[in-house]
């Protein structure tokens, strides 16, 4: 299926590895031309020498950079000639006691989780609407619609998005416009911040294996997503074909989650 974004610019932030690497690899097999971030220069630099070999066909070009700083999404938005797609993306937060945690530790996860996607988008959806196409992907967290309560930091922020975006998403000026934002929520994907979870969860117990297995009992499908997986969902979003999706909250999860809608 050709998606019809050949020869489009997409801004991928936090994307060396996991899911935002997932979504960048599933945007180049469509021939888009990226823009790629992560605060580490080896990692991100690895990735885009990856991506350029097996996808001669496309510019990537990288930023090195936490993304939640203003000076690193200025450097990102000036990165791509024009920005037709835009994947949101950044580390959670750490997980804890909400007794733990102050002004300091919300205004952080606040400002990657919440106020920087809303930056990002706030700078290229105008611009996407006098073009006549955009597409704006948030990825969040399953736990927006079923919270777990060690992560307050991740849920609090990523609710901000999320009521955020169901309403400017209805605006006629970008729906109206061929302009879509949705928010993409995972469940449990196999990257390095799910082994590491793991790995947390696996100290108490001492036993990998176990948590594991136990984890993957919790999911239907009986297995952890791939980043490939969720990069082809949301390279569908991103296409020709996604325009008529918009102000959505997308689960992909194996079914983990339990209720009817
Ligand atoms: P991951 O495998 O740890 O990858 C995170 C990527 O983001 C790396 O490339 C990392 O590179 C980059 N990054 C992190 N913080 C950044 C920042 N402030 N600025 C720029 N780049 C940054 O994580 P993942 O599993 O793909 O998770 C991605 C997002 O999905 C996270 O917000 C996570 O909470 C959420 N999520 C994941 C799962 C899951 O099962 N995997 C489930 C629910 C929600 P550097 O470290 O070099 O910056």
């Amino acid at each position: 299926m050709d998606l019809g974004i050949s020869g489009r610019w997409a801004i991928v932030c936090a994307a060396s590895q996991g899911l935002g690497k997932g979504c960048a690899e599933a945007l180049a097999h469509e021939g888009v031309n990226l823009v790629i971030n992560a605060r580490t220069a080896e990692t991100l630099e690895q990735t885009a020498t990856e991506l350029r070999a097996r996808f001669p066909a496309i510019e990537v070009r990288t930023v090195v950079g936490d993304v939640a700083q203003t000076d690193i999404q200025e450097t990102l938005l000036a990165a791509a000639p024009q920005v037709d797609i835009l994947v949101n993306n950044a580390g959670g937060p750490p997980p804890g006691d909400f007794r733990d945690w102050d002004r300091t530790d919300w205004l952080k996860a606040l400002d990657a989780n919440m106020l920087t996607p809303i930056a990002l988008m706030k700078a290229v959806v105008d611009g996407m609407a006098e073009r006549g196409f955009g597409r704006v992907i948030n990825i969040t967290s399953g736990a927006v619609k079923a919270p777990i309560d060690i992560l307050g930091l991740s849920n609090g922020a990523r609710s901000g998005l999320t009521g955020f975006i169901a309403g400017v998403a209805r605006q006629h000026r970008l729906a109206g416009k061929n302009v879509t934002l949705n928010n993409l929520l995972p469940g449990a994907f196999d990257t390095a911040r799910l082994q590491k979870t793991l790995q947390v969860a696996s100290q108490a117990n001492g036993d990998l294996n176990a948590v594991t297995e136990a984890r993957i009992k919790t999911i239907p499908a009986a297995r952890f997503g791939t980043p490939e997986e969720f990069g082809a969902y949301c390279a569908f979003l991103c296409s020709n074909y996604g325009g008529y999706i918009t102000g959505q909250n997308l689960l992909i999860d194996g079914g983990a989650y339990p209720g009817t809608f």
